[in-house]
């Protein structure tokens, strides 16, 4: 079995030169053990750093065939330089296995991935058992995002985010997915394939800083959420129809109160209502907005990514 890695670099020269012998040591143990082929590979996707990380994946490249270095042309984000590489390495392996450049997800969970995978799985997710290495920011916003996926009727594995063995066959049923704006693990379940669960407990990035800064960990679950569900417009829809059916009862009210001979000059009950509208209005519209933009990039099928450079 041909078992091809796939990391996603964005300005890692502090944590490739930790990460990279240990993917590689990992690499050489299943070897050993017989349960991958001497052809597995390592690729590494340089998502248009601005630091050295490129310089050191050709240098790992030249030094040692177990690597292969993909230069895109730009920054294109997480999950599009992940399937750039998810889908150079299709072409040639039998399964891959995603994973981010920090080993923040144990890799010695990778031996029960491949063991699934020669079991006769096509999908077998990484799940986070704890998060007790996260900050508490990180773990309350990223538990969040997951609650909010399940209310929202994503169907998302629950604390799974990119770490997964995927087979050749369901790589190709992912090439088939034409959507620009890409959120992988909402797409992954949806091919269907059969597929398991591996659990370990995510450990702490040991160099540099997380590239998910509070602004792009939003703007991924805003992703998530408009790119696979439309609740957000028929929960417009269900609160248009409570405020119609509150303002038909103030609506009575003021005719009872006018026909008892009381003017209505509650101005405040007035303003307050402009104002509370005028903002589920604007809101509204904003969400049906992002449907709208969502609706523009996709028709203009922009291709996701360009490889600038490949060295294997
Ligand atoms: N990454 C990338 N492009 C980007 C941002 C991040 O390829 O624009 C990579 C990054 O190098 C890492 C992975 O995506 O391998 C996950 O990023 P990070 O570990 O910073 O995220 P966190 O674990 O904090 O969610
Ligand atoms: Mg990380």
């Amino acid at each position: 079995m041909k078992l091809y890695f796939v990391v996603p670099c964005y300005n890692e020269e502090k944590m490739l030169p930790i990460s990279a012998p240990k993917l590689k040591q990992k690499m050489l143990d299943l070897i050993k053990s017989k349960k991958i082929g001497k052809d597995s590979k390592i690729v590494l996707v340089n998502d248009g750093s601005k630091d050295n990380t490129w310089n050191i994946i050709s240098d790992l490249c030249d030094k040692d065939k177990t690597f292969i270095g993909i230069k895109l042309s730009r920054n294109v984000g997480h999950q599009n330089a992940l399937l750039a590489g998810l889908m150079y390495a299709k072409e040639s392996a039998d399964a891959t296995i995603s994973l981010d450049a920090d080993l923040q997800d144990d890799i010695e969970s990778i031996d029960k991935m491949v063991d699934a995978y020669l079991n006769g799985d096509d999908i077998v997710y990484g799940v986070r058992s704890s998060r007790k290495n996260d900050k508490l920011f990180k773990r309350v916003t990223a538990q969040g995002f997951y609650k909010i996926m399940q209310k929202m009727g994503v169907e998302t594995i629950y604390n799974h985010a990119d770490y997964r063995l995927m087979s050749k066959r369901s790589l190709d049923a992912l090439s088939k997915f034409e959507e620009v704006n890409l959120f992988l693990r909402g797409m992954v379940p949806l091919i269907g394939f059969s597929s398991s669960i591996v659990t370990y407990e995510r450990k702490e990035r040991e160099a540099g800083e997380s590239k998910y800064p509070l602004r792009k960990m939003l703007h991924l679950a805003l992703d998530g959420i408009t790119s696979f569900s439309v609740k957000p417009i028929k929960m417009i829809i269900f609160f248009g129809i409570v405020v119609s059916f509150l303002s038909f009862l103030a609506l009575i009210y003021t005719l009872i109160v006018k026909f008892n001979g009381y003017a209505v000059n509650e101005w405040t009950f007035i303003a307050v209502s402009i104002w509370l509208l005028g903002g589920i209005q604007v809101l509204a519209i904003g969400i049906v907005g992002e449907y709208i933009g969502k609706i523009y990039q996709e028709t203009k099928h922009r291709p996701r990514y360009f490889i600038d450079k490949i060295i294997d």
